[in-house]
């Protein structure tokens, strides 16, 4: 059969020709523009709260200092070798989570009974899919099995023993509760208790008298995908059965490659209540702010006008750090994209 061209149809197909490839070009041109630098960059946070100097022996400031530089260079390392910022997270957070030094894991802070009951979440940037736990007595490291809620279940939350039966299911051991003991923890409780007796107004100390302690940590990998990870013993003579922030995603936890990773830490009822780590988010979407000033809005705007104490660390696509926070001090440290490691403790930058 011969084939009709005419000339009408010659012009068409043409047409449609520049169309296919200036569409594949601008295409190329839209997602060029909107790659993001190449660099790694990992920060870490131990807690904030009471933390000052003339109150901290230099023995123990070396000890927080050597630990969140370890945590750091675990995570950095597996980014370096072209790990996911999800994997750099969780290595980075399960030694955080092992070290006594930290409310995490072993050496978390005591509920109003006396036992520890652990929260953790974990959140991927690049399709803002997340898993978290809350209430566990039996996990070593929480983190782990919030990543498993995340990756091996069709919920985000997972609590109590449902959450524990799910992890034995997945081959994770239990541990007993005495595991995450320390008698540093034991003292602290007995010492809130024996203020409590005397002056009766709350269950928790005031805000300030406190200090935290919670770990957490977000990442950019070699992919230009954000993560952020927080895990926590929550707040030191909490009823049993309280939940905090930590595994609440957009008040603890937050990862969007399009805006920003956050690892929140402090007084969680208000970062629950002032849904902190979406809100530097939305800042920086909506409102078109820069990380640094998303995350000083929330801290030191919003966050302290409603009376809430705590800080967060929050990384951009870019791989630019900001850590602020409105207590005396806040654990905090970082990779940086040039490969230069900062730890610091306290407000002065030291
Ligand atoms: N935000 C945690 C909570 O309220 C406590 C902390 O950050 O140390 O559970």
């Amino acid at each position: 059969m011969k084939r009709v061209d005419k000339p009408g149809l010659r012009i068409g197909r043409f047409l449609l020709v520049i169309l296919f490839f200036g569409g594949f070009f601008m295409g190329i041109d839209a997602r060029a523009q909107s790659e993001p630098a190449a660099g790694i960059a990992i920060a870490v946070h131990g807690g904030a709260g009471t933390i000052l100097r003339d109150q901290m022996t230099q023995e123990t400031e070396q000890a927080y200092r050597d630990k969140m530089t370890e945590a750091l260079r675990s995570g950095y390392e597996v980014l370096r070798q072209g790990g996911s910022s999800l994997d750099a997270v969780t290595a980075a957070i399960v030694i955080l989570e092992d070290s006594p030094l930290f409310n995490a894991g072993h050496g978390a802070v005591l509920t109003s009974e006396g036992t520890v009951e652990l929260d953790a979440s974990i959140m991927d940037g690049s399709d803002r899919s997340a898993g978290a736990v809350a209430g566990l007595q039996h996990i070593r490291n929480p983190i782990r099995l919030a990543r498993l809620v995340m990756e091996q279940s069709p919920h985000v939350i997972m609590a109590g023993n449902g959450a524990e039966q799910f992890a034995q299911e997945l081959g994770m051991d239990l541990v007993p509760n005495e595991y995450f003991l320390t008698p540093r923890r034991r003292e602290q409780l007995e010492q809130i208790q024996r203020q409590q007796q005397d002056s009766p107004t709350g269950s928790l100390l005031p805000p300030d008298e406190q200090k935290f302690g919670t770990v957490g940590a977000v990442a950019l990998d070699r992919n230009g995908n954000l993560a952020a990870g927080t895990s926590t013993g929550g707040t030191a003579n909490k009823r049993f059965g309280r939940i905090g922030d930590s595994p609440i995603i957009g008040a603890g936890t937050y990862a969007d490659n399009e805006t920003c990773a956050v690892s929140s830490t402090g007084h969680g009822e208000f970062f629950i209540r002032g849904v902190v780590a979406y809100d530097i988010a939305a800042m920086m979407r909506y409102g078109g702010l820069s990380l640094d000033e998303a995350a000083n809005a929330v801290i030191q705007g919003r966050l302290t006008a409603m009376g809430g104490t705590g800080g967060v660390i929050a990384m951009d696509r870019q791989g630019n750090i900001a850590m602020p926070f409105n207590t005396p001090g806040m654990y905090r440290g970082y990779i940086d994209r040039d490969g230069d490691l900062s730890i610091q403790i306290f407000r002065d930058g030291e």
